[in-house]
């Protein structure tokens, strides 16, 4: 039994659901205490019960301590099983961070998996749709890991209701670790606006402040139309597509901050992603190690990337990803970024 700390370092739900990810692929159980312990509020809330729910489906677990608030938890995974799987996290809570918990487990599984998630696609503090759709998922494809993406309804903080669809494909023989380590050529830069629900001018002062900030002109700026049933609610995406790595930036509107502000945050995360030519953004950074990792533990040797910043968030994932993979990650800085290594 591995016995996790859910204090340590962030001390965040990212130590909970990368601990299922890897004993779910690695059939290890785990018992984790004081879960969540640096946050505000402590122990399971709605979206992280979903995850150890989805992940104890999937592989048919014995689990002790799933509840609401529980700071405890015990998992013993069974064998992981491909299938149709409906996951409702019930609230706006992410429904992409229960996609992150049980898709490389699936990946891995001998047959393909079909996936529907209800909840928040477009949530603060989880990775939005696009990001998944649009930087993790060819990243994946070039592991040698295809997954296919489709969002069938938009789901916002408080009314949530979104709905994504996913196929994932089993990988085809081991995966394949390779490096990432420049960002290559630009091949395009755009800003969109998601607002359903929403008076149409919120859109356009968001996007016209970021091209104006940006010097893009109107054909880079893209508002989104909107669905029935969908929103309210509010969320300004800047994508940049490089030829080895797309990034996503997102930022979200809410009541009592103005669409000018909204814009000038995103713009200055933009900006400080432009201002290193690292290849993987502070957020892709965290989300790229566990996939890695599972490579590297395949294969065997060693692989790289270049990130503009190592924050907390990613350096406590390495140190949990350890605890179950025979896999090390270094740092070192370089340029204005960090280059990490995984070593098997
Ligand atoms: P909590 O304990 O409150 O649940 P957490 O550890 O689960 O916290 P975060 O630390 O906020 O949650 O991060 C969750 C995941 O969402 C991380 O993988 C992070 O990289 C990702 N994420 C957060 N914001 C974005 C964003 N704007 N774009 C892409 N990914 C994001």
């Amino acid at each position: 039994m591995i016995e996790i700390d859910g204090s340590a370092g962030e001390g965040g739900g990212q130590i909970l659901r990368t601990s299922l990810a890897l004993s779910m692929c690695t059939g290890q159980p785990f018992s984790l205490t004081r879960i969540r312990a640096g946050r505000a509020k402590p122990g399971l809330m709605r979206q992280h019960l979903t995850c150890v729910t989805a992940a104890a489906e999937v592989c048919g677990a014995r689990v002790l301590g799933a509840e609401m608030n529980s700071q405890s938890l015990t998992f013993e995974p069974g064998p992981v099983r491909a299938g149709d799987y409906r996951f409702n996290v019930g609230t706006a809570g992410s429904c992409t961070l229960v996609l992150q918990t049980v898709w490389p487990a699936l990946l891995l599984a001998g047959a393909p998996s079909r996936l529907t998630l209800g909840g928040g696609t477009h949530n603060p503090m989880a990775p939005p749709f696009h990001f998944l759709a649009r930087c993790v998922v060819p990243l994946m494809r070039k592991l040698g890991a295809n997954a296919d993406l489709t969002l069938r309804r938009l789901g916002f903080y408080p009314a949530g209701g979104g709905e994504i669809d996913v196929t994932v494909w089993p990988a085809a023989h081991t995966l394949a670790p390779f490096d990432v380590l420049e960002r290559g050529p630009k091949v395009d830069a755009h800003a969109e606006c998601l607002a359903p629900a929403l008076p149409r001018s919120v859109a356009q002062r968001e996007l016209q402040h970021v091209g104006a900030a940006m010097g893009w002109p109107p054909a880079q700026l893209r508002e989104v139309p909107v669905r029935q049933n969908e929103g309210p609610g509010n969320a300004l995406m800047a994508t940049l597509v490089h030829e080895h790595v797309t990034e996503v930036f997102t930022q979200f509107g809410e009541k009592g901050v103005s669409a000018e502000r909204v814009a000038k945050h995103l713009v200055r995360e933009v900006r400080e992603y432009q201002a290193s030519d690292a290849a993987l953004g502070p957020h892709l950074a965290d989300q790229w190690a566990l996939p890695l990792a599972l490579a590297v533990w395949q294969r065997g040797g060693s692989a790289a990337y270049t990130c503009t910043a190592l924050t907390p968030h990613t350096t406590t994932n390495f140190d949990v990803i350890a605890r179950f993979l025979p896999v090390r990650f270094t740092t070192a800085p370089r340029g204005a970024g960090w280059l990490v290594t995984a070593h098997g």
